[in-house]
């Protein structure tokens, strides 16, 4: 069974919170772009946990998921920086 676009971009996404070095070459689910972000939105108090957002620079579809701990080395957005993520459309 072939995968969902919504599954393809939730494995995507997962990949690179697991390795944040490493999808940035990887290809855009929707549009096959190198172009992916990954960012940790971070709210007041606990540094170490973000609301990961990611998404394609290229053609501006993206997912995010709960909170999640911050990997090392991975983007970080403070809450009232978010407007600098670009405000993508979401798979579902
Ligand atoms: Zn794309």
């Amino acid at each position: 069974m072939t995968p969902s676009l919504y599954e393809r971009w939730l494995v995507a996404c997962v990949e690179a919170i697991d390795e944040p070095d490493a999808f940035a070459t990887r290809p855009c689910p929707s549009c096959a772009s190198p172009s992916l972000n990954l960012a940790f939105v971070v709210m007041s108090g606990d540094e170490t946990m973000g609301i990961p957002c990611f998404w394609c620079d290229a053609c501006l579809h993206g997912t995010f998921v709960c909170r999640a701990l911050i990997p090392e080395g991975a983007r970080r957005v403070p809450k009232d920086q978010r407007d600098t993520i670009p405000n993508y459309r979401v798979v579902s």
